[in-house]
């Protein structure tokens, strides 16, 4: 998403930092490309003139006070950044805690906007964060959408409030209202209802969805939109903001190759924010949204932020301790090491999602499309083949024991041999780095090799001189 507006707003900026001295005419041809790129992407045209007039304003008064030599083409790109998060809503809003709890939280929108799924993320995400969510199986209409949210629950560990299992029976109302009460009663301080959608907006839709307002009082409605369907996405929500209402939106399906139009247009035009995005079929494929981020993302900037979340998420501590310590120690890293650290790139996700966020991303798409994410499983498979021994010791893995972790793993001899040339000669660049001759944090995830711990420990036990001058030496033991 957001590739081919992103690699314009590169271009377009790679242009003007080409210039030295910046005109208004300059300016003149950056809003003209800004604005195709955007309605290209599928942008609302009200949005776009907005968002144009806005910089054409700001740039034409800074033109002027920008001193030759200065950074003008930063300044102007400044502007562009700081209008775009403005377009995106400035500040992410969060759910906000009823006084009383539970707090209720009600999903609407259309069939297939991907509500069911949606609500099983939002349930883990704040599940994780130490609430007691309820979800409650309110679509009675779409088939299966019972079914799909007890399985997911239980895939996640949050209770599910079903008692009709829908397909076109059952009565929608008295499942959400009997289900607030279930709450009440077994003390969650969360309650997530899922609701019908229908194909397009219709009366019977609108009618349900404003009657289990009605008769459960939630605190935040989240209306959920597939950014895929384009230009249509705002009339669809217009349309549930005058029927039902609501407080918030989610974007699903971000991770489609749509053009993003929607994600820029609907909170300008709704006047209400995007709370979160949804980027895959995966219950983690889910994040809270952050306006400066998505506009980082788009112009081409990366989404560090997130990365170095989702790193630290995903290594366990613990692990990470131990490993520390190992290598501090200078003990070897085994192939023991390299395999936990394999099971934390996988619980990241995606490779080809992971490198999306990189700056510059828009640039690689190709090589990122071309990343072969069941290499990882192949490496783990052929590690996983070794005896605890053997991870631990490579030297010992003569040609007997590689053609039995060759035919373990089901793979080819000469890719057990590649990986054990790979991980020696990275065991042996850890060493040297280990004396101090290369830098730590090499980010060998990228190359399928172990990573290392990217910390002081690569120096903590390399001796310092210390200063004979007292004052002095105290000041470098303080630094
Ligand atoms: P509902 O009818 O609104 O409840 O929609 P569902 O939750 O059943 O989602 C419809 C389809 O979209 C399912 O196949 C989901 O797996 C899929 N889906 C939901 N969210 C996403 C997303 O963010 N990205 C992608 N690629 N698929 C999604």
């Amino acid at each position: 998403m957001f590739d081919a507006l992103s690699a314009r707003f590169a271009k377009t900026f790679g242009n003007l930092r080409s210039k030295g001295k910046i005109s208004s005419s300059d300016i003149d041809s950056v809003l003209d490309e800004i604005t195709s790129a955007l309605l290209e992407a599928d942008v609302a045209k009200e949005v776009v003139d907005l968002f144009t007039e806005r910089i054409g304003a700001q740039a034409a008064a800074l033109l002027p006070t920008l001193q030759a030599g200065s950074n003008q083409a930063q300044a102007i790109f400044d502007v562009v950044n700081s209008e775009l998060i403005k377009i995106l809503g400035s500040e992410g809003r969060r759910i906000r805690f009823a006084k009383n709890p539970p707090t209720v939280i009600m999903l609407a929108g259309l069939q297939g906007a991907g509500k069911t799924t949606l609500a099983a993320k939002l349930a883990k995400f704040y599940k994780d964060q130490g609430n007691t969510p309820l979800l409650i199986a309110a679509d009675l209409q779409r088939p299966n959408a019972v079914t799909q949210l007890q399985v997911l629950g239980e895939q996640i560990g949050v209770p599910v409030f079903a008692p009709e299992q829908g397909n076109g029976s059952g009565n929608a109302v008295e499942v959400a209202r009997d289900g607030i009460a279930f709450a009440q009663s077994k003390v969650h301080n969360m309650v997530i209802v899922d609701t019908a959608g229908r194909l397009g907006v219709d009366d019977e839709l609108m009618d349900e969805a404003i009657a289990i307002r009605n008769q459960i009082q939630p605190h935040e409605i989240l209306f959920v939109i597939d950014s895929m369907i384009g230009q249509s996405a705002i009339a669809t929500a217009r349309a549930f903001e005058q029927g039902v209402g609501f407080d918030g939106l989610v974007l699903t399906k971000l991770d489609g190759d749509a053009r993003g139009g929607a994600a820029l247009s609907i909170t300008e035009v709704l006047k209400r924010p995007i709370m979160f995005v949804s980027t895959g079929e995966k219950i983690s494929d889910f994040d809270l949204f952050y306006p400066e981020r998505m506009a980082s993302r788009i112009l081409g900037l990366g989404d560090v932020a997130t990365l170095a979340e989702q790193a630290k998420k995903a290594l366990n501590p613990e692990t990470s301790a131990k490993l520390e310590e190992k290598f501090a120690r200078g003990d070897d890293f085994t192939l023991e090491d390299f395999l936990e650290q394999l099971e934390a790139m996988a619980n990241m996700g995606s490779m080809g999602k992971l490198l999306s966020m990189l700056p510059g991303a828009a640039s690689m798409k190709k090589q990122i499309e071309n990343f072969d994410e069941s290499e990882i499983v192949r490496t783990k498979a052929i590690v996983q083949s070794m005896t605890p021994h053997e991870r631990r010791d490579v030297k010992v893995l003569n040609g007997t024991r590689r053609a039995r972790i060759a035919r373990g793993s089901g793979r080819a001899v000469s890719e057990v041999n590649s990986l054990v040339e790979r991980f020696s000669a990275a065991q042996k660049a850890m060493k040297q780095m280990r004396n101090g001759s290369m830098p730590a944090g090499m980010p060998a995830a990228m190359s399928g090799m172990p990573a290392i711990p990217a910390s002081k420990s690569a120096v903590v036990h390399k001796k310092k001189s210390k200063s004979g001058n007292p004052a002095k030496r105290a000041a470098e033991e303080r630094g």
